[in-house]
């Protein structure tokens, strides 16, 4: 039975429709005991940048808050988390640890859709000429951000769409994603989104490499309103995971090295 999920956000991100509220008692009426917030994590770059997908630096204090008034009021029915959807961006990475720590945030998931570049950021779909070199940097990216260890899976791992990619290398870089994955024992997630959603992700090419590496799996919603907190759906995304043959972990194991006062590796 599916009882836990740890990929929702919130108002907070502007591509959200209804109220965490109702989030919330969706999950309570379809059996989910654990249900963590993952918002998209808050990112300001030195040059003062932000961005329309994501929270702000003012607006954390009042997503923590909501989030923890919403643990406290349904704290019988429901366990409910604070935590970010992150990029691993290596220049501006100790900020978003910090904010972590400030806030005692209960987890991360790593939600990789965009690549750091001297002359800034880009979206795959921006740099598509010699793609391979964008899976490669994505690859080494993913690598980096999970040897941080303050990472508790990997939201979307096949994110990116790289159809027009070379299939032999896009096999090994990926393998090489997902053999340092298992290394470090993080769970790999089949996003329900994505899959009711009929896009790209999860793909067959994706996790054929991880069944041949032997990954562990998660299922995520990545809510984005209440409707998807559905059976329906979630039931669909569980069978196409299932189908994949690999381990489902059921419930995850959230990393916070923040708060075991350590400093990021
Ligand atoms: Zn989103
Ligand atoms: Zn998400």
């Amino acid at each position: 039975m599916y009882h836990a999920n740890y990929h929702t956000h919130s108002h907070f991100c502007r591509h959200f429709k209804g109220t965490e509220r109702e989030i919330v008692e969706k999950a309570i009426e379809n059996g989910i005991t654990k249900l963590g917030f993952s918002d998209h994590s808050p990112q300001v770059f030195r040059n003062g940048y932000t961005e329309g997908m994501r929270m702000g630096l003012d607006e954390i204090s009042s997503y923590v808050g909501l989030i923890r008034e919403l643990r406290e009021e349904y704290k019988n029915d429901i366990e409910i988390y604070v935590g970010f959807e992150g990029e691993y961006l290596p220049s501006i990475f100790d900020g978003l640890y910090d904010i972590c720590k400030e806030y005692d945030i209960d987890y991360m998931i790593m939600g990789q859709h965009q690549l750091e570049y001297p002359g800034g950021l880009t979206y795959e779909r921006v740099f598509s000429e010699e793609i391979i070199h964008t899976v490669k940097s994505f690859v080494n990216t993913v690598i980096e951000g999970m040897e941080t260890g303050c990472f508790s899976y990997i939201g979307h791992p096949d994110v990116y769409n790289w159809h027009a990619a070379p299939r032999d290398e896009y096999v090994t870089e990926m393998t090489r994603l997902c053999v340092r994955a298992k290394e470090l024992n993080i769970p790999l997630e089949v996003n329900n989104l994505g899959h009711t959603e009929n896009r790209h992700y999860p793909g067959d090419l994706f996790f054929g490499i991880a069944k041949e590496v032997g990954n562990s799996i998660v299922v995520g919603i990545d809510a984005h309103s209440p409707d998807q907190v559905n059976p329906e759906d979630i039931n669909s995304t569980i069978e196409y995971a299932e189908s994949l043959g690999l381990p489902i972990v059921k419930e995850i194991t959230m990393l916070h090295p923040w708060r075991d006062g350590k400093t990021p590796t």
